[in-house]
């Protein structure tokens, strides 16, 4: 048998033909760049999120640099960031200048929200938190921390679309949400899409601003800006599939809980959720030892996995320059060494998973 990782064709076969006819409607209707579709996403996505504003921007990486920019960190400021996060969080924070203060991660894979308070400073502007895999940070930490410290709150929710904290989406929480719509994540479009949520009417219009060249209305630039909007025809495809959100996350939690309940290996260390957390399963991720070895006699088998990290952003060649090394985060090191990501993909069948979960009990 072979098994794909994540199956994007067969995810579109779902509802191939509401998809197809958006996409006719917004390619007949003569408008390709903000306009209906953009504005009746933004209010539909705002609704799911529960928040007041959403804009649309160009991707998950642009949706956290205009964060930022809207609150105006910049140059000499310091934001606190997971250390295990995809390296586009950090990207974003270095981007406006600001510098990147790595915290370790828990059990959990999320940070260590234990670990903060000792590396507030007085340059310390912001929390940038991530909801990893798909699951929930510890948000009454983060909140009373942020109070405490006096800090902006940037959720990174590119990977938990409708995941929750206290039945509380996340998206929520923070002064600013950012969201990736690329087309692997919870909520993907067919090509490139991002997003925010605000409850801030007033960061929400300096970001829709920011994503149309600094610009209100046309030809008069308030301030130097981007160009980072969302298309009309990825927002159309993005309302039909926010239509469907929750019956997808629930396919993907129907696998992993099959993956839990199922997968017996004492080798094999299932991943856990936290307390208060609901999981969308953006990543099933195990543990093992011999991750390289499991990797391999998986793939022999036909069985696709990734390593959601190999490297962690501080050892990254990008980031030489901040002059980390090895060791200085052991447990993000430890993980990108042991951790694995198994097949999760819509569409897959109960003798597919069967199949994985077979192999995976059999690995010695
Ligand atoms: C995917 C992702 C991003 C970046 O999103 P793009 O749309 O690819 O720019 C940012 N942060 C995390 C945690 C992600 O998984």
């Amino acid at each position: 048998m072979k098994i794909q990782f994540n199956s994007l064709a067969r995810q579109y076969c779902k509802y191939q033909n509401e998809y197809e006819m958006k996409a006719l409607e917004v390619l007949r209707s003569g408008w390709y760049i903000l306009g209906n579709e953009v504005e009746r996403f933004e209010s539909e996505f705002a609704d799911y999120v529960g928040v007041g504003c959403a804009v649309g921007v160009d991707n998950g990486l642009n949706a956290i640099v205009l964060a930022l920019k809207a609150l105006d960190i910049k140059t000499g400021d310091e934001v606190i960031v997971p250390a295990n996060t995809y390296i586009a969080t950090i990207m974003a924070i270095t981007a406006v200048g600001a510098k990147p203060i790595f915290i370790e991660p828990n059990e959990y894979y999320n940070i260590d929200t234990n670990l903060i308070e000792r590396s507030i400073t007085d340059r310390t502007r912001a929390i940038c938190v991530v909801h990893l895999y798909g699951q929930s940070a510890n948000m009454d930490d983060i909140l009373s921390l942020c109070k405490i410290h006096n800090l902006y709150l940037i959720e990174d929710c590119a990977q938990s679309h409708g995941s929750t904290y206290r039945n509380i989406m996340t998206g929520s929480f923070g002064d600013i949400a950012c969201f990736s719509f690329y087309p692997g994540k919870n909520l993907g479009c067919f090509g490139d899409g991002g997003g925010i949520t605000t409850d801030n009417p007033e960061l929400a219009n300096r970001i829709k601003k920011l994503r149309n060249y600094g610009s209100v209305k046309k030809y008069i630039h308030e301030e130097v800006g981007f160009n980072s909007r969302l298309d009309e025809i990825q927002a159309g495809l993005l309302r039909v599939k926010l239509s469907h959100l929750n019956e997808l996350n629930n396919e993907r939690k129907k696998i992993a809980d099959k993956y839990s309940s199922k997968i017996n290996n004492e080798i094999i260390r299932l991943p856990q959720t936290a307390k208060y957390c609901s999981h969308v399963w953006h990543q099933y991720v195990v543990s093992c030892d011999c991750r390289d070895k499991l990797a391999d006699y998986l793939k022999n088998h036909g069985v696709d996995t990734m390593i959601h990290y190999p490297i962690p952003p501080h050892l990254s060649q990008a980031y030489a320059y901040l002059g980390y090394k090895n060791g200085d985060f052991p447990k993000t090191e430890e993980y990108s060494k042991t951790i694995l990501s198994l097949p999760i993909s819509i569409g897959m069948t109960d003798e597919e998973i069967c199949y994985v979960i077979n192999l995976i009990n059999m690995f010695r």
